[in-house]
């Protein structure tokens, strides 16, 4: 989970603009943030811990000149949530200097690394795309090629070498890359909503397999690599990490989970007063499911928005705190029987708590509905989810999970549902979370520490 942006925009303020952007793709990570910029062909960097409002004032800004820029918000899938890992990495090779924003998990780092041999600056997977380019003595663009066609794995990235802007998607395209334009000036970003917000126009998705540069000649494309036979877009994105104003290959995010939760409805229905959804994540779901059964829709539990979003936090402590501080139920659902609505249970820890909390609060039953099916497997392109061990519906049944959780019932969406409401063909998904059906080879490993110094 990480959000990339890039630009190339000679005489615009393109950390601005970049800055801009990166605020968009926010909701992607929240550990760190940070801009590269070009100028002149030489590369200068900002990243630090914190959101981008945090990372950046007006004085950052103003010392970030250049041509070109990236930028990256950060929620760590490979390396800890340290300094070193933020965000874009520069990585000094024999060929170049190279400013890498990577969104994904690639599954064969551990075997690039030890190729690649020492002076990794970062714990991260990601600088293995850095030392790539930068040890390739070719032109960028060639060496960009190359090192896509070493990737195995989730990758979308982003970057700048040579004075050019280069992004592109592994072949089975598990997180979202898209092309946009700002005048006539590229623009690529990980959502549709980061072109929106710097007023760039949409021109197309970034195809699996394919490499974009942009440099003074302009926009080069080229499909490095075959899109694999079975794509694999993240289903998640559909249902909880992108933003819903966004366009995931044509479909509008919120228009999905809307879906979801209609049929949901359909298939899990409840007799109940009230439907709330557990905001954000749940609330187009909720909105759906409202619709589609005719129970009126509640705000019911109200979000403290400063808090941020407890699934982005990666320590398990911080998030029980998080959720103590983060909802606080209406007085209208005392006494109502509720249908509440979310996106996804991972652990079960949040959803227990927000059922407590709605008992204490007076509710008379909870009826939980989830707008996805259980989550049962680990990902290894880019979602931090959980251990297998963790995940609670790995190892119960659906009454075990709502004994749990403490709830009168418990529905999830089925796989098909979810399928369809995605409106995107099962050739064109990843579901493995799902499905525990990989669509490439995994790692034994899963650890996302395991290029720390202490990882054995
Ligand atoms: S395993 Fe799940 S979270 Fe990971 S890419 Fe596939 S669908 Fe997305």
């Amino acid at each position: 989970m990480c959000g990339v942006f890039g630009i190339r925009a000679p005489g615009r303020d393109v950390a601005r603009l970049t800055y801009f952007g990166l605020h968009a793709l926010q909701h992607r990570g929240q550990e760190s943030a940070g801009i590269a910029v070009s100028r002149d062909g030489r590369l200068t960097g900002l990243r630090d811990l914190g959101l981008v409002a945090q990372v950046f004032d007006e004085r950052k800004l103003s010392g970030l000149p250049g041509e070109l820029a990236i930028g990256h918000t950060r929620y760590s899938t490979t390396g800890s949530n340290a300094w070193a890992n933020a965000q874009p990495l520069l990585h000094h090779g024999p060929a170049r200097t190279v400013a890498i924003a990577h969104n994904g998990n690639l599954t064969n780092a551990d075997a690039l690394r030890t190729e690649l041999g020492g002076r990794f600056g970062s714990t991260s997977d990601s600088e293995v795309v850095a030392a790539l380019v930068a040890n390739d003595e070719r032109p960028v663009r060639e060496a960009a090629a190359a090192a896509l066609e070493r990737l195995q794995g989730a990758a979308t990235v982003v970057g700048l070498a040579d004075g050019r802007l280069f992004g592109f998607r592994d072949p089975h395209g598990f997180r979202p890359l898209v092309l946009g334009r700002l005048g006539d000036d590229p623009v690529l970003a990980s959502e549709t909503c980061a072109l929106d917000l710097v007023g760039a126009r949409f021109e197309r998705e970034v195809r699996p397999g394919e490499l974009v540069v942009a440099d003074a000649d302009g926009v080069h494309a080229e499909q490095v690599v075959p899109e694999a036979r079975r794509g694999a877009l993240c289903i998640f994105e559909f249902f909880y990490l992108a933003r819903p104003d966004t366009r995931l290959a044509g479909v509008e995010v919120h228009g999905a989970r809307v879906r979801m939760g209609e049929r949901l409805a359909e298939e899990a229905p409840a007799d109940a007063d009230l439907v709330l959804p557990i905001p954000d994540s749940g609330t187009p779901a909720a909105i759906g499911f409202s619709r589609a059964s005719g129970i009126p829709f509640s705000e019911g539990l109200i979000k403290n928005r400063y808090v941020h979003r407890t699934f982005i936090q990666p320590e398990q402590g911080m998030r029980v705190q998080g959720i103590r501080m983060k909802f606080n139920p209406l007085a209208e659902v005392a006494g109502k029987r509720l249908v509440v609505v979310d996106d996804s249970i991972v652990r079960g820890s949040t959803t227990r708590q927000i059922v407590q909390m709605l008992f204490d609060a007076g509710a008379a039953e909870v009826h939980v509905r989830i707008s996805s099916p259980p989550i049962v497997a680990p990902c290894f392109y880019g979602i931090d989810l959980a251990s297998e061990d963790e995940m609670i519906a790995a190892r119960a049944s659906v009454d075990e999970v709502r004994e749990a959780i403490g709830a009168t019932s418990l529905a999830y969406l089925s796989l098909e549902g979810l399928q369809a409401s995605t409106r995107r063909p099962e050739s064109a998904l990843c579901r493995a979370c799902l499905t525990r059906s990989y669509p490439t080879p995994v790692p034994a490993r899963s650890d996302k520490l395991r290029f720390e110094p202490s990882a054995v």
